[in-house]
């Protein structure tokens, strides 16, 4: 199978070229030329597999240049015992009749980001190697926090690679900070830069867009790249977990095979849901998609009324990850409800870029309301939905979780389906202890994060996650802070 641009038909490369090259010339995203179907009896013997077997079966349909081993070896390498704490990798847990909350961050960094960033590294590695590219790979990062943590662990030490990752001075949680700024491996560098996320992410985007520079890396060897979500390598990972999901149930009877399941995920990005969209285009019983936003709730708006307007005020929230007003996987979905249609989406895509709008129209908006139901949540009823989950089930959610558990219930609360319910939960509660815990106990004055940590400890009875625990004796590695318009002479500076 063959992946083309959301912008053109004239673009066809494999699976190993989409994943190396991350974006298409054309400014388009990769998409695979057809979805590949999985009927009833392939799911159901996904039931009886372990979550690197599940994924091993779903990458392989996807991945059709990579042989078998190679898919095998890049699970295998990602999806491990040592990097994730829960065997099962993404553990689905029952806290009523109709919710199951999926756990995506049982991994490295404590957040759903780790799902696809420990993979895409070897996925990545092998696909240069399919190539032929012989220059060593260059990831730049510009981070609001997430993300950033999860390349570095997910790129530390892969040979042939070396990551960059800038984050905004005042920008990120403490936790945040010292888990960048104590990574280990002999190919990260981690910089502060004076200046906010917006500062950083343009001393990225200057870098990556400045030929003189790209040329004279070129002499020296290397290539630049980017890890974030338009790369397809971070798209397919996360289609696993959704399958993953509908075979838990199977397996401990939940449901009978065909029984379709709702699909609750607090977006940002629209990579995550995307997934799960793809999942049931594949062939995976899914009734409605609900797409659970917080204040920045243009994709609540534009699933109401078929207008993408990102033209309003950015919102600082207590679920910082889901601050976005530019959803770039939403691109991916206009392709596939458009039948391929490449002219309509660039015309948005166009659109988008010198208006900061673009309107696709009644009968689009209908077939979308269709699958997507979409709300949105404050910071306030966040912290009351961390609450009352808590007294109610005695389930910790973080505040991301926390939006999606309120969406949900007001879509309940709405349309009175009654059909059994994944929640996607993407971080763990201690990454944003400081928020759970005001909600739950209304108090955290006067106490440092690792306090606050040992505080949801106490009320939770949930272990706390080894990499955030040993935070507190690890030693920093990284201390420098540079202006954003010496962004490159770091860069170079680490490069030698
Ligand atoms: C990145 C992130 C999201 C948003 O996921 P998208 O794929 O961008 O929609 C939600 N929650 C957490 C904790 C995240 O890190």
């Amino acid at each position: 199978m063959q992946y083309r641009s959301t912008r053109s038909k004239d673009i066809l490369v494999t699976s190993a070229a989409a994943i190396s090259k991350g974006l298409s010339p054309d400014g388009g995203l990769f998409v695979p030329q057809f979805i590949p179907q999985m009927g009833l009896p392939e799911i159901e013997l996904l039931s009886a597999m372990n979550y690197r077997e599940r994924a091993c079966n779903i990458l392989a349909r996807f991945l059709t240049d990579f042989s078998e081993a190679e898919i095998t070896q890049c699970v295998n390498a990602a999806y491990t015992d040592k990097k994730f704490e829960s065997a099962e990798i993404a553990p689905l847990k029952k806290i009523s009749d109709q919710k199951y909350i999926l756990e995506l961050w049982h991994g490295p960094t404590c957040a759903f980001k780790d799902m696809a960033l420990q993979i895409l590294p070897h996925l990545l590695t092998c696909s240069r190697k399919k190539e032929g590219i012989k220059e060593e790979t260059v990831i730049l990062v510009a981070t609001s926090g997430d993300t950033g943590k999860a390349a570095l662990s997910g790129f530390a030490d892969v040979p042939g690679t070396k990551i960059v990752v800038f984050y905004p001075e005042n920008g990120v949680s403490q936790i945040q900070k010292l888990q960048m700024t104590t990574q280990d491996g002999e190919n990260v560098y981690v910089s502060a830069v004076n200046g906010n996320f917006d500062d950083a992410q343009n001393g990225v985007k200057r870098i990556f867009t400045d030929g003189d520079y790209e040329n004279e890396l070129k002499n020296a060897g290397k290539v630049l790249s980017s890890a974030n979500s338009i790369n397809w390598g971070r798209l397919v990972p996360q289609i696993v977990y959704y399958f993953s999901a509908y075979a838990n149930m199977l397996r401990s009877g939940e449901i009978n095979i065909g029984e379709k399941i709702n699909i609750v995920v607090p977006t940002g990005n629209f990579g995550n849901i995307l997934a799960a969209y793809y999942a049931n285009r594949m062939g995976l019983p899914i009734n409605k998609f609900i797409c659970a936003s917080n204040s920045n709730n243009v994709l609540t708006d534009f699933i109401k009324t078929g207008v993408y307007d990102r033209n309003r005020r950015f919102n600082t929230t207590i679920s910082p990850s889901m601050d976005i007003l530019i959803s770039s996987n939403l691109e991916r979905f206009l392709f596939d409800i458009t039948i391929g249609d490449d002219k309509k989406v660039s015309e948005f895509m166009q659109k988008l870029r010198t208006e900061g709008k673009y309107d696709i129209g009644e009968k689009l908006r209908d077939e979308i309301s269709n699958v997507l139901y979409g709300g949105y949540c404050n910071d306030d009823e966040t912290m009351n939905t961390i609450k009352t989950v808590f007294d109610k089930y005695s389930y910790v959610a973080d505040t991301h979780t926390a939006v999606a558990l309120k969406v949900y219930d007001d879509y309940v609360a709405e349309t009175g389906d009654t059909a059994k319910t994944v929640i996607a939960s993407t971080a763990s509660p201690y990454k944003f202890s400081a928020s759970v815990v005001q909600a739950i106990c209304g108090d955290t004055v006067d106490k440092d994060e690792f306090q606050i940590i040992d505080m949801l400890s106490d009320i939770s009875k949930l272990p706390v996650p080894s990499a955030l625990a040993e935070l507190k004796n690890k030693k920093i590695r990284f201390i420098a802070v540079c202006e954003p318009d010496d962004m490159k002479d770091a860069v170079s500076g680490f490069l030698g």
